[in-house]
């Protein structure tokens, strides 16, 4: 899918592809490992799988409703890669 935000995105190169919508992406959201245990699209591998932003986020949603509780993060850039 393109980014309708950024000129130009379709020609970036994209690192990973989601492993739920298939999307590439180029940002990698690094989830706590007991978080990342509920969330990720490989359940049989340990800490296996990529996520799209995207994805992460609807799946934290889920979580969040099924807790039946507000919850948020905090979003910080750790490291240049
Ligand atoms: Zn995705």
């Amino acid at each position: 899918m393109s980014n309708p935000l950024i000129t130009g995105y379709d020609d970036f190169k994209h690192n990973c592809i989601c492993q739920s919508c298939g999307e590439q992406f180029s940002i990698d959201l690094l989830i706590p490992d007991e978080l990342w245990a509920k969330i990720t699209p490989k359940p049989e591998t340990d800490g296996g799988g990529l996520l799209c932003g995207s994805c992460i986020m609807k799946r934290l949603e889920k979580l969040a409703y099924e807790d039946g509780k507000y919850d948020y993060w905090k979003l910080t850039k750790d490291y240049e890669v």
